[in-house]
């Protein structure tokens, strides 16, 4: 552990780049703790930039954009899953950056990141990377049936294929364009598990509990977190395990480490992500420190207090398609054809008790876009699945 740093209090002005969802949530909380916020994101129209009390309209790698940056900033941090990591190299020459542009490049690369994984003795799916029509030719029968994924740039299951044979494969990956890519076994799984960590500059790091995850179409849909939730074997290697990356990569700021829970009930990581996550914002309602206040706390050099959470809770993803559906199941693609978007009954959802809506303020509902999510907290685990489903129906999510 090095020395603790001097913290930036509240009155500095903190920085994000990217002004998506993330970025907005992150600047609320900046504010409500007494923070000045500045945004460098090219949408003039970006959910954080719309929040902030600064907004730089350039490209990520604008050097004049990133000198404003940098000049009206104490710190900053990053909120987007693709913001280059030479953006943050340079502004690290001017002022403190986190997490560093080091641990954002091999969180953006699926090849680096697995091997980073493995030099940290966490268990990962069996693959194999293909950048070259030799090492395709070479990829051993055993990770078929697998999924073929771009190395670079993939969310929310965009840039990914799945494929059964050999023949398959060749045709993926002509498919996505012959870029570098890592195939995957597909793996049997009982579920999927996520566990976001905060780590210090002084190398303290604290957690939120395990989030038990849902997803579908490769889009994370539904989180649920109580105590029990996952087995308790799982959830401490899953922080071990979490604990363990961020420790390999030096890292400091809030960083999400997603897994699988196979049939067997062994652990294997997937994927990470260097910055807050959409599996942790059941944190806003249901925990005393939520996943935002720590990316404030890891910028600012402020302390970090193991996070508490208070009450049993369910987030609903709310995809633009809801905009589209019609309650009780109707196939919300089709629906969406020649339809026009209407807003969900909110106020009947509203009614349900413990129900908490976050919209991200985007102009726009479109198929597959994340618009908000629902946190729904109770007393118990089954006072919040009864509202959490009640809820999903109103909305025309399907049940879970
Ligand atoms: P993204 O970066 O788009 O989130 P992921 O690699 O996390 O992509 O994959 C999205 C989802 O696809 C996962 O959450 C999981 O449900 C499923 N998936 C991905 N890889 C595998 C695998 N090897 N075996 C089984 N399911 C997988
Ligand atoms: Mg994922």
């Amino acid at each position: 552990m090095s020395a603790t740093p001097k913290p930036l209090l509240p009155g500095a002005t903190l920085g994000v780049l990217g002004g998506g969802q993330l970025g907005r949530m992150f600047v609320h909380v900046a504010q409500r703790m007494g923070y000045q916020t500045a945004v460098l994101d090219p949408d003039a129209q970006s959910p954080a930039g719309l929040v902030s009390h600064h907004h730089i309209c350039t490209n990520y790698l604008d050097p004049q954009g990133l000198a404003q940056l940098g000049a009206l900033c104490q710190a900053v941090t990053t909120e987007f899953e693709n913001v280059p990591a030479d953006a943050l190299a340079q502004l690290a020459r001017a002022l403190p950056v986190s997490p560093s542009a080091h641990a954002v490049a091999i969180a953006q690369d699926r090849a680096r990141e697995k091997a980073h994984f493995v030099q940290c003795g966490v268990p990962v799916a069996p693959h194999a990377v293909i950048e070259s029509h030799d090492q395709l030719a070479l990829v051993p029968d055993s990770l078929l049936p697998g999924i073929l994924k771009t190395s670079r740039m993939g969310y929310d299951g965009k840039g990914q294929l799945r494929v059964t044979t050999r023949e398959e494969l060749n045709a993926a990956w002509a498919q996505l364009g012959h870029v570098a890519c890592v195939l995957e076994k597909m793996l049997p799984l009982a579920g999927e598990c996520s566990v976001i960590v905060a780590r210090g500059r002084d190398g303290s790091c604290v957690h939120l509990p395990v989030q038990r995850n849902l997803h579908r179409d490769g889009i994370l849909a539904v989180t649920e977190v109580w105590g029990g939730n996952v087995s308790a074997e799982v959830a401490q290697q899953a922080v071990a395990a979490a604990q363990a990356v961020a420790q390999g990569l030096d890292y400091v700021g809030v960083l999400c480490v997603e897994f699988f829970v196979l049939a067997d009930g062994a652990l294997v990581v997937n994927e990470m992500a260097p910055r807050p996550h959409n599996s942790g914002h059941y944190s806003q309602d249901a925990c005393d420190v939520s996943q935002f206040e720590l990316q404030v706390r890891c910028m600012a050099d402020l302390p970090l207090t193991q996070p508490r959470q208070h009450s049993p809770a369910i987030m609903l993803n709310l995809l633009g398609d809801l905009w589209f559906s019609q309650p009780l199941g109707a196939d919300p693609k089709g629906a969406c054809h020649g339809a026009a978007a209407s807003e969900p009954p909110w106020a009947q959802v509203l009614a349900l008790p413990g129900t908490h809506l976050h919209l991200y303020g985007k102009h726009e509902a479109r198929v597959g876009r994340k618009m908000g999510h629902l946190n729904i907290t109770a007393a118990t685990p089954q006072a919040a699945r009864t509202v959490a489903l009640q809820a999903a129906a109103l909305l025309g999510v399907a049940p879970f």
